[in-house]
């Protein structure tokens, strides 16, 4: 008997993710340097200083397990946030609490609604737990389809995710879009607002979603310290939600699932203001130099509210920059083959990006720029 047929079936269907491609290995690859990675949506700052100091100064006690808790963490963002300590569970990247709900809630039969294109790991965490997931296609203006979305509801709905801003297309959605959808939403429904991207939003209309929890109580609302706090590396997130649903995610959790150079890490970077201030207005200006480059040059951009850019560009066009040396993110995976994700980076590498754009469409010579 093969092993293949030995696995459980949920997971024979799964496709591993797909990451973006490391600079390294790109490089290697290509005999290639100076390479930019435009493609995970990483902060292109770096981790702030402060953050990096507490990881060094944690690193001498490694030899000891994490605090389980993430008491130092759990205190200073339930502070800032004004919710209670037991509010709030702590996870190996927003990833780990996606798997925490889904293990917690979804048992074969069960289905969870989202929209799509969306963030990959919402069907892989459902299928993989033998749920099913029912993907509703995003508006034409490739935002939520709040009236699809409510559509898709049946018994089995378990779980909707929303995704806001919507990972990969950088578009989001406002309060009374949100109230609305909840309206009509069962209470028993469990409703997972992704906010992976929370902190560069600039829409002023934007959800006050950790207030929802007071009055929906089957309400997670998830964050991270991958994007712009820039730890992605280190593996840390958080859901936000009420007393009883945390506590049901807190049973299933598995004790040091967060390891201690996150959690002084996270900490740390919480305290750099001026670093998120920097990123935030560095993104800022990249999305408007990104955005008026790539439309004269007669390129469809769909306008975000995230760190990315998605672009139309026709199909290949990744392939066509990693010859240049710049990685972006192709869709194909998502029905989405016309276009590619770029994620913002700092000037230089968003000059290259547009740079390799023109001698693209000018038709030149990859290795000498000449058309
Ligand atoms: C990046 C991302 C996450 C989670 O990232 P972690 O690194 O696991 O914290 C979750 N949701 C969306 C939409 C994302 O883009």
């Amino acid at each position: 008997m093969k092993l293949e047929e030995l696995a459980n079936p949920h997971i024979r269907q799964l496709s591993p993710y797909a990451p973006g491609r490391p600079i390294e290995e790109v490089e290697r690859e290509l005999g290639i340097k100076g390479a930019v990675k435009l493609a995970s949506n990483e902060n292109p700052l770096g981790p702030s200083p402060l953050a990096l100091a507490a990881v060094h100064e944690a690193a001498a006690s490694i030899h000891r397990y994490p605090d389980g808790g993430c008491f130092a963490l759990r205190d200073r963002l339930a502070r800032s946030l004004g919710v209670g300590t037991d509010q709030l569970v702590f996870g190996a990247g927003a990833d780990e609490i996606l798997e925490l709900l889904v293990k917690t809630f979804i048992a074969p039969g069960d289905e969870a609604v989202m929209p799509w294109p969306s963030f990959a790991m919402y069907p892989i965490v459902v299928t993989g737990m033998g749920g099913t997931s029912i993907k509703v296609p995003l508006d034409a203006s490739l935002g939520h389809d709040f009236e699809g979305l409510k559509a898709a509801l049946t018994d089995r709905t378990k779980m909707v995710f929303v995704c806001n801003p919507n990972n990969p297309t950088g578009t989001s959605f406002g309060a009374s879009a949100l109230a609305d959808f909840v309206a009509e939403l069962p209470h028993e429904t469990l409703l997972v607002i992704d906010e992976a991207y929370f902190e560069y939003v600039r829409r002023e209309d934007f959800p006050e979603s950790v207030k929802l929890i007071r009055e929906r109580p089957a309400t997670l609302v998830l964050r991270t310290f991958s994007k712009i706090y820039g730890l992605a590396g280190l593996r840390v997130g958080y859901g936000i939600g009420s007393p009883e649903l945390v506590g049901l995610l807190e049973r299933a959790r598995h004790p040091f699932n967060v390891n201690s150079l996150a959690e002084a890490g996270a900490c740390a970077a919480l305290e750099d203001t001026d670093h998120v201030r920097d990123t935030r207005a560095l993104n800022g200006q990249g999305i408007e130099y990104l955005t008026s480059e790539l439309t004269a040059l007669g390129f469809e951009v769909v306008p975000t509210d995230a760190n990315f850019i998605l672009v139309k560009m026709g199909p290949g066009f990744d392939q066509t920059l990693l010859k240049r040396g710049v990685i972006v993110r192709p869709m194909q995976g998502f029905g989405l083959s016309d276009h590619i994700r770029i994620s913002i980076g700092r000037p230089e590498e968003n000059e290259k990006l547009i740079k390799a754009v023109q001698e693209i469409v000018q038709g030149a010579n990859p290795e000498t720029g000449v058309s």
